[in-house]
């Protein structure tokens, strides 16, 4: 009992340092993202992979992929400049699970030295059911995986194939599996007390209609909050010539879901290597240098 409210207390106290998961927050606090996971084990059309990854990204600038060992000295040098710090993010430029070495290393580096620091991550959620137990194990309170739709039909349109277990699948059956593990992780995750914020991208005339349920599922599942956002079509990429989804029409889909779940309203679309306060880019100041790549 009294470890359980322990553990609770200091979920509160995590949140309310999260300028992503706390409205207030994010006036005080600032994130940095580790851009140390280049890998992604699926294709989602929107993405187009010379930028970042959308689950948690601008498209815009090539971002430095670093090694864990880089990402802890790009951190020491970060966190003696903003000393507000309080979040370090794992959110691509690939999937932060298909890198789970990186992922696992880089966290557990900073961690070492900085136990009040809050570690996060992104996830398209394909291999949520493997790693979610070692998620949990290493302390990572929040987590973030982008779920688009319940139905593999409109997933088939989203997404032209998932690598999972050594095999490439395409269409409905690559859209199911990714579906069936998405579900599977965030039940898990969201049971072990894990905050899970499921990121929606909105787009128009294909999964648009179907956001209420993804929204009504989430809640289902135990998530803590929705975050709808717009689609922003990347050059080169298969929806490069969608129509980008306008603030009205997304605002609308907010107001709607707002009423079965909490709605994140002030999602920046911040690239895998964002520094600073969510409001800002500070990202080219912070540059490691290409000796700091993964090559
Ligand atoms: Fe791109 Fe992210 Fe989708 Fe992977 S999960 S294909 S990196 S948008
Ligand atoms: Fe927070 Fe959104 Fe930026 Fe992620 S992309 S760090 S959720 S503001």
């Amino acid at each position: 009992q009294t470890s359980n409210s322990n553990q609770s207390t200091n979920h509160w106290e995590q949140t309310r340092r999260h300028p992503c998961y706390s409205m207030e927050a994010h006036y005080k606090y600032a994130r940095m993202h580790l851009p140390v996971a280049p890998k992604c084990n699926i294709a989602c059309n929107y993405c187009n992979r010379k930028y970042d990854c959308v689950n948690e990204s601008r498209p815009g600038v090539t971002s430095e992929v670093l090694t864990p060992v880089s990402a802890e000295q790009k951190f020491i040098v970060v966190k003696e400049k903003i000393p507000n710090l309080s979040v370090v993010g794992i959110a691509g430029p690939g999937d932060a699970l298909a890198n789970w070495e990186n992922t696992c290393e880089a966290i557990e580096r900073i961690k070492q030295s900085n136990p009040e620091m809050i570690f996060c991550l992104s996830t398209n959620g394909l291999l949520l059911p493997h790693y979610a137990p070692e998620i949990v194990e290493l302390g990572i309170k929040h987590v973030t995986v982008t779920m688009n739709t319940l139905n593999p039909d409109t997933g088939a349109k989203i997404y032209r194939h998932v690598h999972y277990q050594g095999k490439k699948y395409e269409g409905t059956v690559g859209a199911g599996i990714l579906l069936e593990n998405q579900l599977t992780g965030i039940q898990y995750l969201a049971h072990q007390g894990v905050l899970v914020k499921v990121n929606i991208v909105m787009i128009k005339d294909i999964n648009d209609s179907e956001i209420p349920a993804v929204v009504k599922k989430a809640k289902q599942l135990g998530a803590f909050m929705t975050n709808i956002m717009p689609l922003i079509p990347a050059e080169g990429s298969v929806f490069a010539n969608l129509p980008p989804t306008s603030i009205k029409e997304l605002n609308q889909m907010r107001d709607r879901c707002q009423i079965d779940l909490h709605q994140m309203r002030h999602c920046k679309q911040c690239r895998a290597d964002a520094v600073g306060m969510l409001s800002e880019d500070r990202s080219q100041e912070f540059y490691a240098g290409v000796d700091s790549l993964i090559k």
